[in-house]
């Protein structure tokens, strides 16, 4: 069994949407309507009276405008480029969801600084600290810890970021999706594009997102509570993704399934 109440703990990685918060990209609008509203609401479809419902009160009921890359969410192949591997780049619904769970493990990144690239050198000093050798299918869990300041402008615009080489090494182990719990994969749009300014080098843009032109792979931005977790390896991670057709990612429930006597 793969969740057994005596057995298993579940850790929640994943970040709430919240309304109320301004983001860089795609502020969620939520409507709400409360259970009197909802009386107002059904009684027009029912050809019934508000007053009808018990109490007057129906069901409570929300309407989002929000974009697929708010809140914890997996990018589809097709975010990153229209081709993947010289193939049309899968949108969201053609994500195979059995990409979307397996055993997880969780690369300590917190040494990185605001900003810092993580290199392929940081992915091997991590993998050596906590012994462990990657098999293919595995979901790799970045951690630096930048979720703790989500809701101030280092959430935002200071956390560290993948490269090229560190992305590619991960995918050479047979990983098909990378997770990360800062707000993007890459590092922040605005250091990007001072690098740009400087360098007038393109590859200098999204390095790690422009590796999915040639190596078909997902990644997972914005998780959260990888912190919490009391193993680096030897659990299972799921987040299936939600599917809008067509659409470059989904939102995801990300969660952990730790064995207790794992964690003794
Ligand atoms: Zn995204």
């Amino acid at each position: 069994m793969l969740f057994d109440r005596e057995k298993n703990l579940l850790f929640d990685l994943t970040l709430p949407i919240y309304p109320f918060h301004k983001d860089l990209v795609g502020f969620p609008k939520v409507t709400r309507w409360n259970h009197a509203e909802g009386a107002r609401l059904n009684s027009v479809p029912a050809g019934i009276e508000p007053k009808d419902f018990p109490e007057g009160k129906s069901q409570a009921w929300e309407e989002v405008t929000l974009a697929t890359h708010l809140g914890t969410h997996l990018d589809a192949p097709w975010h990153f480029y229209p081709t993947s591997e010289g193939k049309p780049s899968k949108r969201i619904e053609e994500v195979p969801l059995e990409w979307c769970i397996g055993d997880g493990f969780i690369l300590d990144l917190t040494n990185k600084g605001p900003e810092e690239l993580i290199t392929k050198e940081d992915i091997l000093h991590a993998l050596k600290d906590i012994s462990y050798t990657i098999k293919p299918y595995d979901i790799v869990m970045i951690r630096t810890d930048y979720d703790k300041k989500w809701g101030n402008s280092d959430y935002f615009e200071k956390h560290p970021g993948m490269g090229r080489e560190s992305t590619i090494y991960l995918l050479d182990q047979g990983v098909k999706v990378i997770g990360i719990d800062t707000f993007g994969f890459d590092r922040p749009f605005k250091t990007m594009g001072e690098d740009f300014k400087k360098t007038h080098n393109k590859d200098v843009l999204w390095p790690a997102h422009n590796v999915g032109k040639e190596r078909e792979y997902c990644h997972i931005e914005r998780l959260a509570n990888l912190w919490k977790v009391p193993v680096h390896f030897g659990f299972t991670f799921v987040a299936a993704p939600v599917i809008i057709e067509g659409a470059s990612a989904g939102w995801i429930r990300a969660f952990a399934i730790v064995e207790k006597d794992k964690t003794e």
